[in-house]
């Protein structure tokens, strides 16, 4: 047997002792797959993210235990997305040898956390060594009644558009990582360990008064493209309206160049969803009980795909650089 193999057997022995069980996996690790139940008549709903050292993060500006919980966060994010329960999630790591086991122990405090807080358990995956950097892959399997179900292609025409959370925080953090300046603590902190809205998600997908979801992983602008795309409808937001963070408005006081990362600036994890006009009682009530703010940013209007921003009634011109691309710019 080869260093490799041993290392990989250690890392699954040290993992399966500190799963948790649940009613949904009926047969977890150990085993050549998994076996899961979901409750009758319930939909199975899959998403697969991966984390690419030096693509996806630096080892130099996480710590492990960050890195665990974000790698589960964003997947847990896309079943938020449609309203899922999150049941099990599903890890594939390549591990380069300089990587300790320490540092692996601390990577699964986190992920382990993060998962276990949704109410999902870690049912299964694969590991290996990696010749080049760490790369994390992770499955997240939850369920939902078809009905219930948010896709991106229900907007209609004069639904308003809502927003939950702040929008730009963690774009400013990479921002400031980017250019070696000194990161406003709060926003760091949401860069590395975003929160998945699961809770509001499943609320709204349950109460039925949202008619399309997303989560905000590429930036608002790119986000709210797939929705309108989807829908063949047009979006208008109003740009005064976003919700910022006490630390995104002293920044944007400071140097207006910065509104741009609550436009396109990723990694937010916040979720972007339309709804009947109507609604809006219902909404309030949802974001006081998850205790997590709800903004109406606009309305479905225009021409399908088309996104046009008003700034306090007036135009307001579309920045130019409408996507998130990681370390694309500067890195
Ligand atoms: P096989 O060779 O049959 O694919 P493995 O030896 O790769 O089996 O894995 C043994 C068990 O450990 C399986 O249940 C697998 O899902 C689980 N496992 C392996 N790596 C991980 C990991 N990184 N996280 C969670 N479970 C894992
Ligand atoms: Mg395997």
């Amino acid at each position: 047997m080869s260093q490799l193999r041993r290392g990989e057997f250690e890392i699954i022995d040290r993992i399966k002792g500190r799963c948790a069980t649940s009613p949904a996996v009926r047969l977890g690790i150990g085993d050549d797959c998994a076996m899961l139940q979901l409750p009758p008549g319930e939909m199975l709903l899959t998403t697969t993210d991966m984390l690419v050292e030096d693509v996806h993060f630096r080892r130099a500006w996480t710590g492990m235990e960050s890195l665990g919980k974000k790698s589960a966060a964003v997947n847990l994010s896309d079943l938020a997305a449609m309203g899922a329960v999150p049941k099990a999630l599903f890890l594939a790591l390549a591990v380069p040898e300089d990587l300790s086991a320490q540092e692996i122990d601390r990577f699964f405090d986190g992920f382990l956390e993060v998962c276990h807080a949704s109410g999902a358990v870690l049912a299964g995956g694969d590991t290996c060594a990696s010749m080049g950097g760490l790369s994390i892959s992770v499955t997240a399997l939850g369920s939902a009644s078809e009905k219930n179900v948010l896709r991106r292609s229900g907007a209609r025409s004069g639904d308003s558009i809502y927003v939950t959370g702040c929008l730009g925080d963690s774009g400013l953090a990479l921002q400031c990582l980017l250019a070696g300046r000194q990161v406003p603590p709060g926003a760091l902190g949401r860069h590395l360990e975003p929160a998945a809205r699961v809770s509001i998600g499943q609320a709204l997908a349950e109460a039925g008064i949202a008619t399309a979801m997303i989560d905000i992983s590429d930036g608002l602008l790119a986000d709210l493209g797939h929705i309108l795309a989807a829908s063949s409808v047009g979006g208008l937001v109003n740009i005064d309206t976003l919700p910022l963070s006490a630390e995104m408005q002293s920044a944007v006081a400071a140097d207006r160049a910065v509104f741009e990362q609550a436009l396109i600036g990723g990694e937010d994890y916040e979720l972007l969803f339309t709804a009947a006009s109507g609604s809006e009682q219902d909404i309030v009530q949802i974001a006081g009980l998850c205790q997590l703010p709800i903004t109406r940013i606009g309305v479905i209007d225009g021409s399908p795909g088309a996104i046009e921003l008003r700034d306090k009634g007036q135009p307001s011109p579309l920045p130019r650089n409408r996507g998130y691309k990681h370390f694309s710019d500067g890195a």
